[in-house]
């Protein structure tokens, strides 16, 4: 008896193929195993009874970075074989398979780099078929050593050895390396010649003798740009408050909170509370930066994280180390290592002045990161693709995703219907896009913030390279409706002769968490509260409840429109949002105290622009009214990065949030629409501010409020469509406190509600949004193509 078996998913660079020879050896079965560029091959031939096992045990006791999504069994003849052989890849003509994330250094390897006896003690690109790069090396597929950045190194004898022995754990281990083979660190100062660079042949002490140094500058406060898995960081010493203050000083970054790298959960706990979710976390395969709340300080403790990495939160995202590089910078028992002492917690930042990507390869760094670093830590080993850090939270007994890019991407998210060839290129803020094929939507690593050369050019390299990876040649490109987004201008200007979708934003964001959830079609309430997205009717949409289809939505209420003076550079000073709400509700504020300190010629500049109209969109932004209470009761006038007021707003209101009552607020159905009226709801908020109510009350009133909104819409929404299904999407969920205030209340109310659980709530998910939408709502023979002038002649407007 003989059996052909087709195995799909992510298999190969997770050590599968060794583990189906020894199982098909234990079984006594012959034949063969073979990686193809759509997954991998198998041919067993033996008793019927062992196949049947085979067959079973083969999904049971799979490797754990496998991931299976398809088995195919067919009967076959015998190959005749007289053993169990591993054969060599082959490339199928337009074939492809998901592809692994990148993965930390697991525990057998991080036990030899300890080793002192072991080859490659202290050896800064140890990995295994269990672990190391695999996303961030790949150029083609399938995921062989030719095809990645390793293809330049030649093995050695004992690397080869083990890379062709089936029974060792770094069989096919393509990333493998050794001192006498591998990459190397080197480290460079500025303003010195000198340079550490490590001759091949030599003893430990040389070779360690960059990494020792490393260690030293980073004690003595210096700052130093470290070559990583998927890009460059920035790193110092995360306890002293003069190099943060220096690092965010080089790097024009005035109060975004930095994340740190510690050196052990002991050094984590030391600073944070640790629940058990957020452990697991912290040290699974993934390594994503974790938000962790942080201890409140006593007096007799040292603060071995400085106020200034995360100021005015009381959050703070820490990682552990994921490489052996990470390992050996941070490890604080080694011998040879403790020779130069280094601090448990290291700011690491990534590697970018402002919001330009991170630097990934090393003439680039020197280049870019010169007037931010006085030391680079570089090695020799290509980072092919960018990847930044993911960012997580323990939302309830789960993962929530605020960037979903190292150690998951790119994954991809499994749909419960087939879907077309689809290029989606996501949004503006956080972007991410979105490639589609067969039952897989493949949403792209984090590419950033849209604005700049430097990130666009990133983000079209990234289109490219996936599309390439997985064989994706799409039908359609879905973008957002804002005319005047880099992503919106890519799509239309694509050489792609396909047609152009254009999605609404909020739209998107409600289809994403339906997706997100492994939704069939259906129509139900979306919740989407979000900053800014562009409106069917041109204005800026973001406090919005729709409902929805994946082909389809209406507007069933919205945040009343408010005057927004100045357009989107209101965003960065609330306070002129404060003003301008107030004035156009005829509600007086200039008595109130945030207004004291603002020029009068400015004040007067935002009221006439609103009263003339003059550059003031109209707006229905839930993350605006944030902003507006946030300035009104005295938080701040000016945010240096997205959000900034609300996320403080919310952390002072923790404690008031158990006992708040909500404000009024008033919904009118009469008009055209459904529309959440606010001149109520500040005037009771400007009131608590005139009779000194303590702010973080008032906070917590406010969100208490916004909640009760929110509920009150749903089963409006309910009485009036049956449906009793609820998705919330947009970045505003991010706020952990009004997300479970309106789950908790909704549930209790008997809905049904679904929030994501595999991509961001925030921008960084809606690429999978247009992906599904532009799915269903789309037929080919309905919309030509583009014309040659790259403008397309009829993209369809998504209602
Ligand atoms: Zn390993
Ligand atoms: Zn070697
Ligand atoms: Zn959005």
């Amino acid at each position: 008896m003989a059996k052909h078996i087709s195995v799909k998913g992510v298999v190969q660079g997770v050590g599968f193929r060794p583990f189906v020879y020894g199982l098909a050896t234990r079984l006594n079965l012959h034949g063969w195993v073979c990686n193809t560029s759509g997954g991998v091959e198998i041919l067993v031939e033996g008793q019927n009874c062992q196949l049947e096992e085979f067959i079973q045990l083969l999904t049971m006791e799979k490797p754990p970075l496998a991931k299976i999504d398809s088995v195919e069994v067919e009967d076959a003849s015998p190959a005749a074989s007289p053993v169990f052989e591993i054969r060599e890849s082959e490339s199928v003509e337009g074939a492809y398979q998901p592809i692994s994330a990148d993965v930390a250094i697991c525990p057998d390897c991080e036990r030899e780099l300890f080793n002192p006896k072991d080859k490659r003690y202290l050896y800064p690109f140890i990995n295994c078929t269990n672990c190391g790069p695999r996303f961030t090396i790949i150029k083609d597929i399938p995921y062989d050593r030719p095809n990645t950045t390793m293809a330049e190194f030649l093995m050695c004898d004992h690397c080869r050895s083990e890379y062709l022995n089936p029974l060792d754990r770094r069989f096919h281990a393509q990333p493998i390396a050794c001192p006498d083979c591998g990459p190397i660190v080197e480290l460079r100062e500025i303003h010195s010649h000198f340079s550490t660079s490590v001759p091949r042949i030599s003893s430990i002490e040389i070779r360690l003798s960059a990494i020792l140094k490393a260690r030293r500058l980073l004690r003595e406060g210096s700052i130093l740009a470290i070559k990583g898995l998927g890009g460059f960081h920035l790193a110092c010493d995360a306890s002293n408050p003069y190099a943060v203050a220096e690092l965010r000083n080089r790097k024009g970054r005035v109060d975004k909170p930095f994340a740190v790298m510690a050196a052990n959960i002991t050094a984590v706990a030391s600073v944070c509370n640790l629940l058990r979710e957020e452990h697991l976390l912290l040290a699974g395969h993934e390594k994503p930066i974790v938000l962790l709340t942080r201890r409140k300080q006593t007096g007799s403790l040292t603060n071995s994280v400085s106020e200034l990495v995360a100021p005015n939160l009381d959050t703070l995202g820490v990682m552990l180390p994921y490489t052996p590089l990470h390992h050996l910078l941070l490890n604080q028992t080694d011998p040879m290592l403790a020779r130069e002492p280094v601090p448990a917690i290291l700011v690491m930042t990534s590697g970018n002045y402002s919001e330009e990507p991170i630097a990934i390869d090393n003439k680039d760094a020197l280049e870019r990161l010169s007037p931010l670093a006085d030391a680079f830590l570089l090695h020799n080993r290509d980072i092919h693709i960018r990847s930044d850090d993911s960012i997580v939270k323990v939302d309830g007994g789960s993962t929530a995703y605020l960037r979903r890019s190292r150690g998951y991407a790119p994954y991809p998210v499994k749909l419960p219907f087939e879907v077309k060839p689809i290029l989606a290129v996501g949004g503006e803020l956080k972007n991410t896009f979105c490639l589609t094929r067969d039952h897989y939507a493949f949403l792209s690593h984090h590419i950033g913030d849209m604005e700049n050369a430097e990130t666009y050019a990133s983000f079209e390299q990234g289109v490219q390279q996936l599309a390439h990876i997985f064989r994706i040649e799409c039908d359609v490109i879905a973008h957002d409706l804002h005319p005047n987004y880099f992503t919106t201008l890519f799509a239309r200007s694509s050489k792609l002769d396909v047609p152009r979708v254009g999605v609404q934003h909020h739209h998107a964001h409600i289809a994403s968490c339906m997706a997100d959830n492994g939704l069939d079609d259906r129509r139900l309430i979306g919740l989407s509260f979000d900053g800014t997205g562009y409106g069917t009717d041109g204005a800026i949409w973001g406090g919005e409840v729709l409902l929805a289809s994946y082909a389809d939505f209406e507007r069933f209420a919205h945040l009343e429109y408010l005057p927004l003076p100045g357009g989107d550079s209101a965003i960065r000073s609330p306070w002129r949002i404060a003003a301008g709400y107030a004035h156009a509700l005829g509600i007086d504020v200039d008595d109130l105290p945030f207004l004291q300190n603002i020029d009068k010629q400015a004040l007067r500049i935002v009221r006439q622009q609103i009263d003339r109209k003059l550059n003031t969109p109209l707006t229905s932004s839930m993350g605006r009214l944030f902003d507006a209470v946030a300035s009104l009761i005295g938080i701040r006038n000016d945010v240096s990065y997205e959000a900034q007021a609300a996320i403080e707003m919310e952390v002072l209101s923790k404690p008031f949030i158990l006992s708040a009552k909500p404000y009024p607020y008033a919904i009118d159905e009469t008009g055209n629409g459904t529309n959440i009226h606010l001149k109520e709801l500040l005037t009771a908020i400007i009131e608590d501010v005139r009779a000194h109510e303590a702010i973080g009350k008032i906070s917590a009133r406010f969100h208490k409020t916004v909640a009760e909104i929110a509920i009150d819409i749903c089963k409006r929404a309910r009485a009036s469509t049956g449906s009793n299904e609820v998705a919330l999407s947009g970045g505003v969920w991010q706020n952990q406190i009004l997300l479970d205030l309106v789950r908790d209340g909704l549930k209790r109310k008997d809905f049904i509600v679904y929030f994501h659980k595999q991509v961001p709530t925030n921008d960084g998910g809606i690429a999978l949004g247009q992906a599904v939408i532009a799915n269903f709502s789309y037929d080919v023979r309905e919309l030509a193509p583009a014309t040659t002038d790259g403008k397309p002649s009829d993209s369809k407007l998504i209602r």
